[in-house]
């Protein structure tokens, strides 16, 4: 039974700490998955970051481990996600630090090739779309934005789920009366999809939002059919966020920026008029890592475009 709380209890510090937490992060040394190692190393967990390029996790971890507090940004890897061998390899190193594993963030991805098709003439549109992709750049798009989502999260399972079966005192502000059910759904998968997956329009790249909305229902997939391991699923489906992907380039501490101006000349209304903020992406993964009674979601954070374009 829901049970009432002191007001004093209700603190956003309290109840968005993830103090004392393991966090794994793909692709966690620029752009998004940088925002959200960032905010969960800053309300106190140990995040390991991952990706291919190992120069850029450990300028990452240097310039953006927290100073004060117990948090941690840890480079780890390098790991190509859409290899099997390895993300097992991952798994081992992960595995040889720490015996669970509270939070996983599936931020890694690509974008892929671009033909608009704003042509009327089905000819001219043929050749356009025709020339212009290869089913091979789709299988890459597929494999990194979708296919690796699903075996990084199946490599996991075992160490989400040891956070979730942990006993009580060991869980930093598990809850207030601490029962098994409670403590149930615990671990979490963060899984990084775009609200491309959630659009009708191709924005003129047509196996990015194809895979997008494959990973969208990937993650219900995957939060129906592991709820009885005790770990949920949930998405956040953001809008345009400053990344490599968005600008071709990172500074020396992984972070890129977007203007107004670019934002504003996508070719759709965006309500929001700007690219949405670090703390706007740390608002949401904190929201999804720590709230218990939210499974299967899709947590748009997108500046109001979905309200304005055809989707949802
Ligand atoms: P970035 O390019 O900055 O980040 C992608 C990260 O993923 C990089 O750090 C890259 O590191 C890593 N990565 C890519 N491929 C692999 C791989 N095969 N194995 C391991 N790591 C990999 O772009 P974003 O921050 O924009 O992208 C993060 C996620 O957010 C993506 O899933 C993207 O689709 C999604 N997204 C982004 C939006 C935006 O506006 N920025 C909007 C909607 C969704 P490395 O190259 O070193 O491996």
């Amino acid at each position: 039974m829901a049970q009432n709380v002191d007001t004093q209890l209700l603190k956003a510090e309290r109840i968005f700490s993830v103090e004392g937490w393991v966090c794994l992060v793909t692709g966690g040394g620029t752009g998004i998955g940088l925002m959200c190692a960032q905010a969960l190393a800053a309300n106190g967990a140990r995040v390991y970051i991952a990706g291919r390029r190992k120069h850029v996790l450990d300028s990452a971890a240097v310039a953006h481990s927290p100073h004060d507090g117990p948090g941690q940004i840890i480079p780890i890897g390098p790991c190509d996600v859409t290899s099997k061998a390895d993300l097992e390899k991952l798994c081992k190193e992960l595995e040889s630090r720490e015996d669970h594993l509270n939070v996983l963030v599936c931020n890694a991805g690509i974008s892929g090739p671009k033909a608009v098709p704003d042509l009327s003439d089905a000819t001219q549109l043929r050749a356009r779309l025709w020339e212009k992709e290869e089913p091979s750049e789709w299988d890459g798009v597929f494999r990194t934005n979708v296919t690796s989502v699903y075996f990084t999260t199946v490599a996991f399972l075992p160490l989400l789920q040891a956070a979730s079966t942990r006993p009580a005192q060991q869980q930093q502000h598990a809850t207030a009366s601490g029962s098994p059910r409670h403590l149930w759904m615990g671990a979490n998968v963060i899984v990084i999809s775009s609200m491309s997956g959630l659009m009708r329009g191709s924005q003129g790249h047509f196996s990015y939002n194809a895979a997008k909305g494959a990973t969208v229902h990937l993650t219900k997939l995957m939060a129906t059919e592991f709820d009885k391991t005790g770990i949920r699923v949930n998405s956040i489906a953001p809008g345009y966020f400053p990344s490599e992907m968005t600008m071709s380039d990172s500074d020396a501490r992984g972070k890129s920026y977007l203007s107004d101006d670019i934002v504003q000349g996508k070719g759709h209304p965006i309500p929001a008029a700007r690219a949405g903020s670090d703390e706007e992406m740390a608002q949401a993964c904190l929201f999804l890592a720590k709230n218990r009674y939210v499974n299967g979601e899709i947590l748009v954070v997108d500046g109001g475009v979905l309200t304005q374009v055809p989707g949802r």
